[in-house]
């Protein structure tokens, strides 16, 4: 059985992305920073649809966590095929002129280094360089590395800038050592994210900006990752892939 770890898979678009994974086959790792009752509800879920599945702890800005984060799926699977780089945090809404360096510090830290850091571990696992047998990679975008964020969270958009390029360089530096590197870059999709930005209902309200005319859910979402992740994506490579409804 493949197995796959899911950063931020206890709630939202990760959790979605767990689900499908597990319908799919894959054994899935489901980490979450703090709140483990949502990590055990989506391993209940799992469970009782005849799938497996664990929940890990970790924060994946801090390196100890991720190195301990591996070591559970390596105890647990002893194996690693794929990973989705999903955990991502934004801040309130604020123009550049007034954010803190220690806000700016953390979404960085949390969306770009804890994206790298998995990644790292992850390579280390599955490149046929260290004697894997290969595997995927999918990191988390957002459709605000193209638009900006302008006067809500211009950190959290250039972070996802950051995943863009990551994932260019990425997929061509281990594509001989039979890892895909891709990344969804989603819209505006309807979870508690936006709670954390100080709008709950932020999804809902702009529905009318977005071509489509409503924001996207997490499953939506997770259709493409669990894509990007099987073998019938065998040739992409590299792709950063809208999931935005037009926006
Ligand atoms: P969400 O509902 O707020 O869920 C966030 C998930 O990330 C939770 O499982 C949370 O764990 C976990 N997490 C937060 N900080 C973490 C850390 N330091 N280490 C490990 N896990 C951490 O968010 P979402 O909307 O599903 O977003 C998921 C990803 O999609 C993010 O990368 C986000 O930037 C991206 N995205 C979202 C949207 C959107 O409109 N929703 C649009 C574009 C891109 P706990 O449950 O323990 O808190």
């Amino acid at each position: 059985m493949k197995a796959v770890l899911v950063t931020g898979g206890s709630r939202g678009i990760g959790a979605a992305v767990c689900r499908l994974a597990a319908r799919s086959g894959y054994a899935v790792a489901v980490n979450f920073a703090s709140n483990e009752e949502a990590a055990r509800r989506v391993v209940a879920e799992i469970d009782a649809s005849g799938g497996e599945a664990f929940a890990v702890k970790g924060d994946v800005g801090t390196e100890a966590d991720v190195m301990a984060m591996f070591e559970a799926v390596d105890k647990r699977f002893g194996r690693l095929d794929a990973l989705v780089n999903n955990a991502g945090v934004v801040d309130l809404v604020a123009r550049v002129d007034e954010m803190s360096a220690e806000r700016i510090e953390r979404i960085l830290r949390i969306n770009v280094l804890g994206a790298f850091l998995c990644a790292r571990e992850a390579i280390k696992r599955m490149s046929t360089r260290h004697g894997g047998r290969g595997g995927v990679i999918v990191n988390m975008s957002s459709a605000a590395a193209r638009l900006g964020g302008v006067g809500l969270y211009v950190d959290y958009a250039a972070s996802k800038g950051a995943i863009d390029t990551m994932t260019i360089g990425l997929s061509r530096e281990v594509a001989r050592e039979g890892i895909r590197v891709n990344a969804v870059r989603p819209g505006m999709i309807d979870t508690e994210i936006h709670a954390d930005s100080g709008d709950p209902d932020r999804a809902r309200k702009i529905a009318d900006t977005i071509p489509v005319g409503r924001p996207g859910t997490a499953e939506e979402i997770a259709n493409a990752v669990v894509w990007l992740l099987s073998d019938e994506a065998s040739y992409v490579q590299g792709a950063i892939l809208d999931v935005s409804g037009g926006r």
